[in-house]
This record gives structure tokens, sequence and C-alpha cells, in this order.
């Protein structure tokens, strides 16, 4: 005999096992949208004239954070939402997320920027990594994209930047700063304040397990594409993944205790930790931490 939801007696479709629930499709998807509300109230507060550009690859994450923002903010007139999408360059990879990102932007009616890493930098990601390989694709990957990112969210003029984070991303972060003793990335991790010319970053799912946003994808039948980027091997997160899960599945709401002692003592580190000044890269004026941004050094300019 199928489990019953403990909420209305239907089907349940999922156990949450941090919650002790057995939940139905109708609820998990209620309880999926709740906590996104919650965060977005909470932390983020998207208000009145708020441009929200949503980072969008095409997986999972991204799909369901479009949606869940068009479903909740799409009949606001005067909050905008833009979808932007980095063409990083990754051949056999890109082209089939790409595609998927612009079927779900189209169908809801959203604009949509896409940029690439060659109309920027001159060079795919591909070719990037052939030529260098002091450092992992990821390390390029991930601070050119973020750069990029904040270049047109900030020429367009958002004034938040929504990523697809869930929990099980925040929990390892949280954890990988731990182990490496990063104070100054645990606390641009969660910045207490809004920086001139950083957009205002938004998390609206990191309480959502991973394993809940694949199935909120799948139960709304949304486009996502599953493939894996062929760099996807970035070892240390890799372990502390695992590492969370077995401790999850013995001790279930791990994920969660991890991301509530961050949340509540990140802004006490940032009080007491000395932070380093502001400025503008000298050769593409991002804003930054030394006279060099990250991207620019990665790229070798000077
Ligand atoms: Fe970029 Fe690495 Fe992610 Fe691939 S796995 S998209 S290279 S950050
Ligand atoms: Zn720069």
């Amino acid at each position: 005999m199928p489990i019953k939801c403990m909420k209305c007696n239907r089907d349940a479709i999922i156990f949450q096992k941090y919650s002790g629930m057995h939940i139905c499709k109708r609820h998990f998807i209620e309880d999926v949208e709740r906590k996104v509300k919650l965060t977005i109230r909470k932390q983020y507060k998207i208000e009145k004239g708020d441009i929200i550009a949503v980072a969008l690859s095409g997986g999972k994450d991204s799909v369901v954070l479009l949606y869940l923002l068009h479903k909740i903010f799409g009949m606001r007139r005067d909050i905008e939402i833009v979808a932007l999408t980095i063409d990083e360059g990754i051949a056999g990879y890109r082209e089939e997320t790409l595609e998927k990102a612009r079927k779900l932007t189209s169908e809801f009616g959203i604009r949509h920027i896409v940029r690439s890493f060659k109309d920027e930098y001159d060079k795919t990601l591909d070719e990037l990594t052939a030529q260098e390989r002091e450092l992992g694709a990821c390390s390029y990957c991930g601070v050119l994209r973020k750069s990029l990112m904040n270049k047109i969210a900030n020429e367009i003029g958002a004034t938040k930047l929504a990523t697809g984070h869930n929990l099980d991303d925040e929990a390892q972060t949280i954890m990988m700063n731990h182990l490496g003793g990063d104070v100054d990335r645990m606390i641009r991790l969660s910045p207490p304040r809004a920086i001139e010319g950083l957009v205002l970053r938004a998390k609206p799912l990191r309480k959502v397990p991973e394993k809940e946003v694949a199935l909120y994808a799948i139960v709304n039948e949304l486009p996502f594409d599953m493939s894996e980027c062929p760099y996807a091997h970035e070892a240390l997160r890799g372990e502390v993944r695992d590492m969370i899960n077995e401790f999850e599945v013995r001790h279930p709401g791990t994920k969660y205790s991890i991301m509530r002692g961050f949340d509540k003592t990140v802004g006490l580190i940032a009080k007491e930790y000395p932070q380093a000044e502001l400025s503008k890269c000298r050769v593409c004026g991002e804003t930054c931490t030394a006279s060099l941004c990250q991207a620019c050094k990665l790229l070798g300019r000077s």
C-alpha cells in the first residue's frame, strides 16, 4: 500500500528525513515555494523597482530558480526579471544547456541575454585551459563567469543578481571555507551590506536541498539539461559533498545546521574581521580588492 501524505492523505511522493514528513505532490510543491518565499522575504527583500538578473545555465537549479521567480513576481509590473546566460565555450556541453535556457525564456516571455567568453575575452574556456595548465578549468570558469555576470548585471541596471545555489551547494561551500580557514571568502559568501559596483547576490534556493530542487523540476515538467560539464571534477568539493551526505544520512538535518550556524555567526565575524579596501581594477574597471582584478590576473592582462 502506498505511503500517505501526512498532511492530506494523498499518496506521498517524498519522505523528508530531516522533517520526518511523508508528503504528496501538492504539499511538496507548497513546501518548496514556502521556503523560497521566506528566504526572499527575510534575506533579499525584493521590492518595487527591482531588476532581477537571473543566472540561467539551463541546468535544474537555474531553471527552477527562473520558474519560481517568474511564478512569484511575473505578474508584478514594477519588477523586471532578466535571464543571463554565459556561454563559456565548452564543446559538446554548453550547446545543449543553452537550448534549454532559450526554450524556457521564450516560453515565459522573459528577456534573455547570452554572452560568450569568446566575445568578451577573445578565447573560449577550452582554448584558455588548453594553453594554461597551471590552474584547473573551474578556476578560470568560476572567476571569469562571475566577473562577466556582474558586468552584464551592471550594464542592464540590475539591482539583484540571483543564482540557483541550493542547500547542498551552500553547505559544501561553507564547509570548504572552514576546512581551508578562509575567513575572507566566508564573509564574501554572505556580504552583510551592498557594495558599490557589485550587484547584490541573491540565492533564493539556498534552503532547498538539491534532491528536492530536482524533484520540483520533474513534477513541474520543466525543461532542464542533465548533462554534466566535462570539467566537473573539483576534487575537494566532491570529498566535502560525500562527507556531508554521509552525515546527513546518519544525522538528518546536518545540511540545515551547517547553514544555520553560518548565518548566525557570519555577521559577527564580519564586524570583527578586518576587510580589504575595495578599489577598481586598473584594466577593466570592475570592483575588486587589489589594483588588478582576479579575472584580469588570470587573463594575463596588466
Ligand atoms: Fe565551469 Fe567547472 Fe562548472 Fe564546468 S564544472 S561549468 S568548468 S565551473
Ligand atoms: Zn579587471
